[in-house]
């Protein structure tokens, strides 16, 4: 059985389109499912030209341009290339960009130098930034560099998500200290997640988003599938059920967040 949330319409904040799906139809797919509005996320220059094609095809639709980092070391000295989408009022916010320190595709001073080059882009075509962060198991490493490169960029002004947040509650304190927006994934509805549900315990109302992050991590009932958008209302449904509130109100709260913070 899908779940179908009409009455107060959902944001999915993070989602990767898939050029071989038609972007009709998956956009059809997730407003019959209560998804109303839909932010494609980008990896590299292909998947946010990618992004901003799917973007462009409908309303109520956004996209950001950015580089992951398992893909920088293909990216050293090109970010200027991404000025240009910011231009497009589709383009809300720059990313998905960060440190990988857990598969580490490329070298850490390497990930850094385009991270930062990435985050002066965001100050300067004034943008909120989409934060991907993760470690190696046993390590904080990625989550200090990533801190200070952001308590920087927001000390000038910088917004930001951190995207598919994983880690611990104190560093999600440390984040929110500085005006972080955290994005809860279907990893929330994953038995062995609790990190992740008491980290929901402690996000304040108005710095909280959920994002599917398909094609990756489809929330139970749909564990193992190809994620899709319309999947959203089974982490709405577990989000509201973890903070004891309404699903509509766990609607409500993030479609406005996110609106918010991409100034939409
Ligand atoms: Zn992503």
């Amino acid at each position: 059985m899908e779940i179908k949330i009409n009455k107060r319409p959902l944001f999915e904040s993070h989602f990767h389109p898939d050029s071989a799906i038609s972007f009709a139809k998956y956009r059809q797919e997730s407003s019959d499912a209560g998804v109303k509005y839909l932010l494609a996320a980008s990896n590299d220059l292909e998947s946010t030209l990618l992004a901003e094609a799917f973007a462009e095809s409908s309303e109520n639709s956004w996209f950001s341009a950015g580089v992951h980092p398992h893909e920088v070391a293909q990216h050293i000295n090109m970010v200027q290339k991404f000025a240009k989408f910011a231009k497009n009022k589709k383009c809300v916010a720059i990313g998905e960009i960060g440190l990988d320190y857990f598969y580490q595709n490329s070298e850490r001073n390497i990930q850094l130098q385009v991270f930062e080059e990435f985050l002066k882009l965001a100050r300067h075509v004034n943008l909120p930034a989409i934060i991907h962060c993760r470690d190696k198991e046993e390590s904080e490493q990625a989550y200090i560099d990533t801190f200070l490169l952001l308590k920087r960029f927001a000390a000038d002004g910088g917004q930001f998500v951190i995207h598919c947040y994983t880690g611990t509650t104190e560093w999600a304190n440390k984040f929110l200290d500085l005006g972080a927006y955290l994005g809860i994934t279907g990893i929330v509805t994953f038995p062995k997640a609790q990190n992740v549900r008491d980290v929901l315990k402690i996000i304040p109302d108005d710095r909280l988003l959920i994002e599917t992050d398909t094609p990756y991590l489809a929330p139970v009932p749909k564990r193992g599938k190809t994620n899709h958008s319309k999947y959203l209302p089974h982490i709405a449904e577990k989000i509201a059920d973890e903070r004891s509130v309404s699903v509509e109100k766990i609607a409500e709260l993030t479609t406005a967040n996110a609106k918010k913070l991409f100034a939409i």
